[in-house]
């Protein structure tokens, strides 16, 4: 790039979510999107390391012959079976694909937060899985071993297709709604709705005084996936405000459906898991919890509600609540805004 001194100075209004190239990757100001700002300092106050949380209890828990049942090691082992390559998927979609077509600066530097944040949670799961001496091969490698993880990891890693080839690019209508899809489906979807039912049962271990490390360790990652969540759809809301012709009635369909899927993959998954259920709650219970959920997060998007029913786990909206912090998982897209026209 040579030197221009003449050069203007960057045109804030040209800078957008995608397809803003033109107003410089680089400059973190002028500041449009100062919502993603605000997401970054707020994960910045959440930090937290899977290594100051101390797994002691766990390690006598996990050694004991009389705590745990092997329904609930089953349990366990098959939960964090989901979550150890869950969060890789993640974050190689954050690195490969989101970042390099996102063209605001300040949307870039929350996502290189979050993209460290996937790899706490790997971590997190790396550590627990050290400490308690669990068969490292076997857990890592079940999403290639278990139908139920397996079903849910393609479901996603389908979505990266074409996405990840270094030719993509966004800028015609068929590519950018195609870049729009693939972040519905991580934030809604990966990030919104297959955690979900994994999380439920690491708080029914925490319920039962069982694990309780284990149990804050996902607490925390819960917290950072409400936010990812959150800031997903904040994202696709900013998108569609610069881009409103890509929201089609046919865009809108498709979402649904996969959003419907997701639940059958999900609801598949504790049923194959738990087949008698755990800590009073079964499959009717987590099928009911799933599509709760699932709704919830076609509404954060605008689309309407597809199941319609009540949260049968409603202590599980009491387990995000982290007194120290801000908590970002009640918090609403509508509270942020586009700038429109600003003077720089
Ligand atoms: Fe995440």
């Amino acid at each position: 790039m040579a030197i221009n001194k003449d050069a203007p100075p960057v045109d804030i209004n040209k800078r957008r979510a995608i397809n803003g190239a033109d107003a410089d990757v680089i400059q973190l100001y002028p500041m449009r999107h100062k919502w993603a700002w605000e997401y970054y300092n707020a994960a910045n106050s959440n930090h937290w390391l899977p290594t100051e949380i101390s797994m002691q209890l766990d390690i006598e828990q996990w050694r004991s012959n009389t705590v745990l049942t092997d329904e609930e090691r089953h349990a366990f082992e098959t939960v964090l079976g989901f979550f150890t390559t869950a969060d890789s998927i993640a974050a190689n979609n954050i690195v490969v694909a989101t970042y390099r077509h996102i063209t605001s600066p300040e949307i870039r530097m929350y996502l290189l937060r979050q993209a460290y944040e996937e790899a706490i949670h790997t971590h997190a799961y790396q550590y627990i899985v050290q400490s308690l001496g669990m068969d490292e091969s076997k857990i890592f490698n079940m999403y290639r071993k278990r139908d139920a993880i397996y079903n849910k990891a393609s479901f996603i890693l389908d979505f990266n297709d074409g996405i990840f080839d270094p030719t993509f690019k966004t800028g015609t209508f068929e590519n950018d709604q195609k870049f729009l899809e693939n972040l519905c489906v991580f934030s809604l979807i990966l990030e919104g709705i297959f955690f979900y039912s994994s999380f439920a049962v690491m708080f029914g271990f925490q319920r039962q005084h069982k694990l309780t490390g284990a149990a804050e360790q996902i607490q925390y990652i819960m917290r950072d996936e409400s936010m990812h969540l959150n800031f997903g759809c904040q994202l696709i809301h900013t998108i569609r405000e610069e881009q409103p012709e890509l929201w089609t009635a046919e865009f809108q369909e498709k979402i649904i459906g996969y959003v419907k899927e997701a639940a059958r993959l999900e609801y598949t998954y504790a049923q194959e898991v738990f087949p008698n259920g755990i800590f009073g709650m079964n499959a009717e219970g987590f099928r009911q919890y799933i599509e709760h959920i699932a709704d919830r997060r076609l509404e954060r998007v605008g689309l309407p509600a597809q199941f319609h029913v009540e949260n049968p786990f409603p202590w599980m909206s009491e387990a995000i609540d982290l007194p120290k912090e801000k908590n970002f998982f009640e918090t609403r897209v509508t509270e942020y805004k586009v700038g429109g026209a600003l003077d720089w």
